[in-house]
């Protein structure tokens, strides 16, 4: 139990001049965070309350999801960057700190800079201590700083130039081990977001500079968001609106469309192919396509190049589709003209219609997706991206951005568009940067592969002021219960009244117990000022006690979630508490 007059929280009654979202008003006014400059702030004591549960709740889920937690340099001898695949792209978010040695280096090139990220780290560091397939899969993560020299910091703890991240990366030895550990850490991820309270949602993101082939972006809706998602609640569609294209994604395989209505899309036939094979259509260079999709005779089939093991097979089978194994490499080599595998192979695939149409007999084929795959739910939602995305194509004859107001494809119902904050990030990052590195192992039959990575990221200290956002009033923040930085606040209206001071060390005693972090409210103020400080810091439960209440033996118990105070017996109040 902390007591009020002992303990630090300088709440203020107006906001600072540059506050300009209640969320960072509501920082600063309730004594949660100081600014030291621009994008650098000091977590004041009741604000590091709030990151230590948000820090403790995220280590047990990542822990349970399988990750296993360690702690890396934050400055990085700048050679492991120059190593790495993306130093030019990168250079600008990275402060350099260099030592006096610095100056002495001909190129000019920083000697250090201050880890935005940590793939150029963990990369080597795997390849140096794990080399065989007997060591995989293994996910490691840290909870630590990250710097990043944001062009223009802002709304509080949203944008900062030092903060506070979950990171993780994932080793895996192929593909379909990738996408297990990348659903394990969504999984993670979704039940982070819940038990700190959070509203959050998975939408299709673009990898960026990350250069990976799958990423979801966990987004909180808001306003104040800076990104915005295009989603269709009918079909369950979602997705960052950098990358929304007319491919529209149900939630899940239950919900795919009839396979009649399927068929209606689908046009079978060698001039479809030819049709598709010359629609124009954009997606990232660097994307993998590994996923056929056969649309035909009202039904759909997924041809997997490689990585589906039994367990997706059966599922898949249980929803309906046939799962064709693939043509050996041997026998879709010549006709994709190229390695399976890549969109190149898959354009010259479609160029010879004749020759699949001879394994596939009479029907259309289509190549699309992003190809991660894996053993559960999740994976299904990914074939059905492809499926649905091709329903999209064949319907409109190309990949485009799709915009709010359009009619959702898929249910016929306009698209809508919100804002959201960009809380959480993950990407299958396949094997950019093991390849450059080095990070390779050794199967049962010593070959030598490189590994299958994934990366994924958290925002801590985004994810406070993101509750903030979302969950405030005219009077003040509303903590979820988990997260909050004292559960319950006991306001003594007199700290002079030596029998209502004992009752409510005797309550406040009690509520931690009961396993709550109590605060008591002792100072020498005004009931008035007391209150407001109570509800501007949102503590979710106040309990009131002194005056004539608690002569006549009760004292008045308030949710901060609701408007109205309850006067209770002090026997019923340790009750509630208990
Ligand atoms: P943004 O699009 O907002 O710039 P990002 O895509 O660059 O974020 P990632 O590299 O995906 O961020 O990092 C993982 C997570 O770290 C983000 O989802 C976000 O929650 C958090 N984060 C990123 N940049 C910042 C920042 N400048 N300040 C606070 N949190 C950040
Ligand atoms: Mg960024
Ligand atoms: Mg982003
Ligand atoms: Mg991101």
């Amino acid at each position: 139990m902390k007591l009020w007059s002992q303990f630090f929280i300088p709440t203020l009654k107006e906001s600072p001049a540059d506050a300009e979202i209640a969320s960072h008003k509501l920082l600063i006014r309730a004594g949660l965070v100081r600014k030291l400059s621009a994008g650098l702030y000091t977590y004041m004591p009741l604000g590091q309350r709030v990151m230590r549960k948000l820090t403790e709740i995220c280590r047990e889920e990542m822990d349970r999801a399988g990750a296993i937690e360690l702690w890396m340099p934050h400055l990085h001898p700048a050679e492991f960057w120059e190593n790495g695949p993306r130093w030019a792209a990168s250079r600008e978010i990275m402060f350099r700190a260099d030592s006096a040695g610095a100056a002495a280096r001909p190129s000019r090139e920083p000697e250090l800079v201050l880890g935005p990220t940590h793939e150029e780290v963990i990369t080597p560091l795997v390849k140096n201590e794990i080399s065989s397939y007997r060591d995989l899969p293994k996910n490691f993560y840290q909870i630590a700083t990250k710097f990043r020299n944001e062009i223009r910091p802002r709304y509080g703890l949203m944008r900062t130039r030092e903060f506070v991240m979950m990171d993780a990366y994932s080793f895996d030895a192929d593909e379909a081990g990738a996408a297990r550990s990348y659903e394990a850490m969504k999984r993670g991820y979704e039940a982070f977001f819940r038990r700190i309270g959070l509203l959050s949602i998975a939408v299709e993101a673009d990898t960026g500079v990350m250069g990976g082939s799958f990423s979801h972006e966990f987004m909180a809706p808001a306003e104040v968001g800076d990104d915005d998602i295009i989603y269709c609640e009918a079909s369950g569609y979602a997705a960052n609106r950098e990358k929304a294209t007319s491919a529209l994604v149900p939630a899940d395989l239950s919900d795919a469309p009839p396979s009649g209505e399927i068929e209606k899309f689908a046009t079978p036939g060698v001039a479809t192919i030819a049709a598709l094979a010359a629609a124009p259509y954009s997606v990232p260079a660097e994307a993998q396509f590994k996923t056929l999709v056969y649309i035909g005779d009202g039904q759909p089939f997924v041809v997997i190049l490689r990585g589906c093991d039994e367990l997706e097979e059966a599922k898949l089978g249980a929803l309906g589709f046939t799962l064709v194994r693939p043509a050996t490499p041997e026998e879709i080599e010549p006709i994709m003209g190229a390695k399976p595998g890549s969109l190149g192979a898959v354009r010259g695939t479609i160029k010879n219609p004749a020759a699949l149409t001879g394994i596939f007999a009479d029907h259309a084929i289509r190549l699309i997706g992003n190809g991660t795959t894996g053993a559960n739910e999740d994976a299904h939602h990914l074939r059905h991206v492809n499926v649905a995305r091709d329903l999209a194509i064949t319907r409109f004859g190309d990949f485009r951005r799709v915009h709010a107001g359009e009619p959702c494809p898929l249910s016929g119902q306009p698209l809508q568009s919100r804002r959201g904050i960009e809380v959480g990030h993950i990407f299958v990052l396949g094997t950019k940067y093991s390849e450059r590195f080095g990070a390779v192992y050794t199967d049962a039959e010593k070959q030598s592969h490189p590994m299958v990575m994934g990366c994924y990221g958290i925002g801590i200290g985004r994810s406070m002021q993101a509750l903030i956002e979302q969950d405030h009033d005219a009077d003040g923040i509303r903590w979820p219960w988990a997260v909050a930085p004292f559960q319950v606040i006991v306001t003594l209206l007199d700290p002079k009244d030596e029998a209502a001071t004992a009752m409510a060390k005797t309550l406040a005693a009690a509520a931690e117990r009961a396993g709550a972090d109590v605060l008591v409210d002792d100072r020498d103020e005004r009931p008035g000022v007391k209150f407001k400080d109570a509800d501007l810091i949102g503590i979710p439960l106040r309990l009131t006690v002194g005056g004539r209440g608690l002569k006549e033996g009760v004292i008045e118990l308030k949710w901060r979630h609701e408007a109205a105070a309850r006067k209770v017996p002090v026997a019923e109040a340790q009750s509630v508490i208990a």
